[in-house]
């Protein structure tokens, strides 16, 4: 299951360029995760400096 981004997402974007496969982008709301090129690596969540990153 791809990662997802939550409402605790302040938009700092310092996930973006962790992404291997460039993932991540600016939403409506907060950033986002596209969950058909997301492998699962784990990388934006490390980085997340609020913890707003998980596994669905
Ligand atoms: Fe990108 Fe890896 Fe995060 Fe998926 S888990 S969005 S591939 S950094």
């Amino acid at each position: 299951m791809a990662y997802i981004i939550s409402d605790e997402c302040i938009s700092c974007g310092a996930c973006v360029e962790e992404c291997p496969t460039n993932s991540i982008s600016e939403g409506s709301a907060h950033y986002e995760i596209n969950p058909d090129t997301c492998i699962d690596c784990g990388a934006c969540a490390e980085t997340c400096p609020n913890a707003a990153i998980s596994q669905q």
